[in-house]
């Protein structure tokens, strides 16, 4: 079955398709095209270039001037093609591939995050600050992360129910942010600048000390206090 026009009114698919399939049909493989064309071909779509951005989750490699020097701000290269999206069946099938996540991945994902999520901190089993009869679970996560150098890379990554839910999504006025940091010590700025380019926050040696005290039995904790004086 030849694959459908992209500019096909009768066919029924989302703006990612349609892009996907407007990439293969008018830009070609290993050419560019700027921002105005997909507006101009996709025209009232809001997110068109978000929607390009979501193939990448589907094998296809689109450069911008942050991966290829030699591209403006406006152009971007569609690189590679990646799976048949225009496909259903396809596209299942590596959603559903990316969705599993075994024992054996989920042990070591804890384990490299320090059994604690990797966006608000809490560790498992520990009450919320701010909701002291409410502990968190932890959970490990398939999170799409925008690399500094402006790909997307799918981690895996330890997040309470609470941050995979929003609930703990509170917005700080910009003076309140820069308040807060300005309050940090020089290697907790650090740190938090690392993160930003990370995408995710990243255990501190404190953070690590913590969780490893805390998994103690309580005997092996009050000792432990009282050798260090
Ligand atoms: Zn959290």
């Amino acid at each position: 079955m030849p694959d459908p026009r992209w500019d096909d009114p009768s066919l029924k698919a989302g703006t990612m398709v349609r892009a996907a399939l407007w990439l293969v049909q008018e830009v070609g493989e290993g050419n560019t095209f700027t921002k105005e064309q997909l507006r101009l071909a996709f025209p009232g779509i809001a997110q068109a270039d978000r929607r390009v951005r979501d193939l990448r989750d589907f094998g296809w490699v689109l450069d911008t001037n942050a991966s290829d020097v030699t591209l403006s701000a406006e152009e971007q290269r569609f690189s590679k093609r990646g799976v048949d999206v225009w496909n259903a069946d396809v596209r299942r099938a590596v959603k559903r591939d990316d969705g599993a996540i075994s024992n054996k991945q989920r042990d070591a994902v804890f384990a490299a995050g320090g059994y604690q999520c990797a966006f608000c901190g809490i560790a498992g089993g520990e009450p919320y600050p701010d909701r002291p009869a409410e502990t968190a679970v932890l959970l490990v996560s398939r999170r799409s992360i925008e690399t500094a150098r402006g790909g997307v890379e799918q981690l895996l990554v330890t997040e309470c129910k609470r941050c995979r839910s929003g609930a703990a999504t509170r917005t700080h006025s910009v003076s309140e942010v820069r308040a807060m940091l300005e309050d940090l010590d020089a290697e907790d700025l650090r740190r938090i600048k690392r993160w930003a380019v990370q995408g995710i926050r990243g255990t501190t040696p404190l953070d690590r000390a913590w969780t490893g005290f805390r998994a103690l039995p309580a005997s092996e904790q009050s000792g432990l206090l009282d050798q260090l004086g």
